[in-house]
């Protein structure tokens, strides 16, 4: 792509043009050397806009409801005039080759609307690559002016942490649970939501998702308040993203919280310390690839390897070697 193209294709996601989005989000996604670089100088063009989303997390269990309340979550803040984006973390797409979150089928009227923009989660080898493509994802639907930026996810093993890590509010969505369980939500968990929503407070299932709804209130008392809250947070409530229920009073907590920490410093201190979280995970990464994937270093590895397990080089003399030739200096 050349200078006039790349030019050209930053100008149209400023300009909000949803098909010269996607294509930046393809080439984010893209695991060659040449996109890679396209997106990094993309990304860059694009960060000097300044715009910025309210980034929201959503987690739940297969089956709890996500799609059917990002539907009608997004419908609710589209008639309010605010544009969406809805990206997608999903673990399981490496394995099943394709995504089950995101999925536009899943959100028939949402993917109409053309205030909304929904990306399903790219298929890639591992989560870090999932990470990197979405917050880069995220940045570029700023960029284009969408007001809100929802990123779904299934609650299976790291994929929570790393949503919350990209995110200014992280939402649990839970199912209304029988009897006094707290479905097994692992403390950490609870730790990272900045609001749990009971979902199916509709019908047969509503006395049970208002218990459901007490215990976990109950559950946000116990943990410590955090300097990040006003007083009354985290909350729970109860939506029914079937009947649309909940939804806009699920919101205007959303608002408060988000408002109160813009107004408190702490929407702009989580911003950075994330934004140097991932800039720290990069270096991490990025080292850790060159190791693996350089075959000059690989070989020189194994013959130091090898030279170490003979006794003929001490260990950290062959770290250094290693780390020099990793351009990542080591004790002189
Ligand atoms: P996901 O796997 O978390 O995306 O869940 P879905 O959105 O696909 O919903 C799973 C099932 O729960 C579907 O049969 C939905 O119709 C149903 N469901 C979702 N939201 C509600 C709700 O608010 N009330 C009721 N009663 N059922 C719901």
């Amino acid at each position: 792509m050349n200078a006039h193209a790349m030019t050209d294709l930053a100008d149209k996601i400023l300009a909000g043009d949803r098909r010269s989005l996607a294509r930046g989000i393809t080439m984010v996604e893209s695991a060659r050397a040449d996109h890679r670089a396209q997106a990094t100088e993309l990304l860059d063009r694009l960060a000097g806009a300044g715009r910025q989303a309210l980034r929201i997390g959503l987690s739940g269990t297969p089956g709890v409801g996500k799609s059917t309340f990002i539907e009608s979550f997004g419908m609710m803040l589209t008639a309010q005039g605010l544009r969406v984006a809805v990206l997608a973390v999903d673990p399981s797409s490496a394995r099943s080759g394709g995504s089950i979150l995101g999925d536009k089928t899943r959100m028939e009227r949402l993917s109409r609307d053309p205030n909304a923009f929904i990306r399903p989660s790219p298929s890639q080898a591992h989560l870090g690559g999932v990470a990197r493509r979405t917050r880069e994802a995220v940045a570029l639907c700023e960029a284009a002016g969408f007001d809100v930026v929802l990123i779904e996810t299934v609650g299976v093993g790291q994929s929570e942490t790393l949503v919350a890590e990209m995110t200014d509010l992280f939402i649990l969505l839970m199912a209304p649970a029988g009897g006094d369980e707290l479905q097994g939500v692992k403390r950490g968990i609870m730790e990272m939501a900045d609001m749990i929503l009971v979902n199916k407070a509709d019908g047969d299932l509503k006395p049970a998702a208002m218990r459901t709804v007490a215990d976990y209130a109950g559950a946000l008392r116990l943990l410590r308040k955090r300097a990040q809250d006003p007083e009354g947070f985290p909350k729970a409530l109860p939506v029914s993203a079937l009947e649309e229920q909940g939804l806009i009073k699920a919101w205007d907590e959303m608002k408060t919280l988000a408002d109160w920490r813009r107004e408190h410093g702490h929407f702009t201190s989580r911003r950075a310390a994330q934004a140097r979280h991932w800039f720290e995970t990069e270096v991490r990464e990025g080292l850790l690839a060159r190791l693996h994937n350089d075959p000059a270093i690989r070989r020189r590895m194994g013959e130091l390897g090898a030279a170490v397990a003979a006794g003929e080089v001490a260990p950290a003399a062959a770290a250094t070697e290693m780390l020099r030739l990793l351009g990542a200096g080591g004790p002189e």
